[in-house]
């Protein structure tokens, strides 16, 4: 039995939300102005309907699309996903972010093809046990490519059922989401569940809006309660505040003679894992210590000297230490401006450091970084997975300049042979 809801559990508060012909009200507008093209409404299958439903979490229809397609032409099956390395998985997700959701879709892959002999079970809580796969994408895909009886609860539907029964609160806490799972439930149909799936996110994503709910054109609008006493924007509830802490980092774009850039791979967890990326150093949590690194050495050279040898912390001592290793002798260095990159738990001050190098250091293999030509790394054919910020460096450097920008300052950090 599944461990989820069935509707002859549903309790009696639940049953006080019922709402009367709502599917069916769903699946007439669906039929006369649902999206029936989509990418992944053609040639369904559990393998396609998965691919969507991990891309369309956090992002929108349009931005996917061509990412589906891209995918879905490197790796048209579940075997070539299970077969392929993760860092050419990680490539052509490359922009989407969220990045452990592409490396739980390898893992997934890999899951499928050795322990169900490449086919996606076909119960939902087996289907929600696989690696990255919710209840709710778990549900899309048993019903959309399946056919069988399956809630779903993702971000669009949350928000039309929230506003339709007036369900406060904010989602991510247990009650309130439980409450919606019940109601969810309890309004999903026994016949044409791929139909009324595919119809309730469409309605959260065209019509229920987040900001601008078109409440006219709504099947739901005459039992809406959110509608009838125009509080639409009050549902869903939002998260608690909690102000999100920022960090530090520089990253050194180390450029050689021949113009070849140098990436390292990063470690497998935590952010960006597995994507690749400049050095990064001088990692902080305080700003104060972090500026510190940076302008003191900019503005003092004999000091940045001292302060690198006395407690190799700062600017100076790190572009060193990571010139050694790779051997390479720095013709000139620039600060670029610093930037923000938001993650869902905290900002990144990102202070890029360019260092143009008066030699082609040779490659060491024992090193985990590599040097690539510029041209070819914002395109995903090159093989390699990039963090957004990454991305939109390397696109400046291919420009030749910083975005129009003056660079901030020439630093003199410590003299070089050239
Ligand atoms: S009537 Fe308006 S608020 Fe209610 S479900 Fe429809 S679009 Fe959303």
């Amino acid at each position: 039995m599944s461990k989820y809801l069935k509707k002859s559990d549903k309790n009696t508060n639940t049953s006080a939300l019922i709402s009367v012909n709502f599917s069916e009200r769903v699946l007439e507008w669906f039929y006369q102005y649902g999206r029936k093209d989509l990418p992944w409404q053609k040639n369904i299958t559990p393998y396609r309907v998965w691919i969507s439903e991990i891309m369309l979490q956090q992002t929108q229809v349009a931005t996917v699309i061509p990412y589906f397609e891209r995918f879905m032409k490197r790796f048209p099956t579940l075997k070539a996903l299970a077969q392929a390395p993760v860092d050419d998985v990680l490539s052509h997700w490359s922009g989407l972010g969220y990045y452990a959701r592409a490396r739980n879709l390898h893992k997934c892959a890999i899951t499928v093809f050795t322990e169900h002999k490449g086919k996606f079970p076909h119960t939902v809580d087996q289907l929600a046990e696989l690696p990255g796969i919710g209840r709710s994408t778990a549900g899309a895909i048993a019903s959309i490519s399946m056919g069988l009886n399956a809630p779903i609860l993702d971000g669009n539907v949350k928000r039309v059922l929230a506003r339709h029964f007036a369900i406060g609160g904010w989602p991510g806490k247990t009650e309130v989401l439980n409450q919606l799972w019940q109601v969810a439930e309890a309004h999903t149909p026994a016949d044409n569940c791929n139909h009324y799936t595919q119809a309730m996110m469409d309605l959260g994503a065209t019509l229920c809006t987040r900001t601008k709910p078109n409440c006219q054109a709504c099947p739901l609008v005459e039992t809406c309660v959110a509608f009838k006493e125009n509080r639409q924007l009050e549902f869903p509830g939002k998260k608690p505040k909690t102000q999100k802490p920022t960090k530090y980092t520089a990253m050194l774009m180390f450029i050689n003679q021949n113009g070849e850039v140098y990436l390292q791979q990063r470690p497998s967890h935590g952010i960006w894992g597995g994507l690749w990326s400049f050095p990064e150093v001088l990692q902080s949590d305080d700003q104060t210590v972090f500026e510190q690194a940076i302008t003191e050495n900019n503005s003092d050279k004999n000091n940045s000297k001292n302060n690198a040898n006395n407690n190799g912390n700062d600017l100076s001592a790190a572009i060193h230490k990571h010139c050694s290793t790779l051997n390479a002798h720095i013709k000139s260095q620039q600060l670029w401006p610093s930037f923000i990159h938001t993650f869902s738990h905290y900002h990144l001050h990102i202070q890029p450091v360019l260092i143009t190098l008066a030699n082609n250091p040779a490659h060491i293999a024992e090193q985990s970084g590599q040097w690539l030509t510029l041209n070819n790394q914002t395109n995903p054919e090159s093989g390699l997975g990039l963090a957004a910020p990454v991305t939109k460096l390397l696109k400046q450097l291919g420009d030749g300049n910083n975005n129009g920008n003056e660079h901030l300052g020439t630093l003199n950090l410590f003299d070089e042979p050239v």
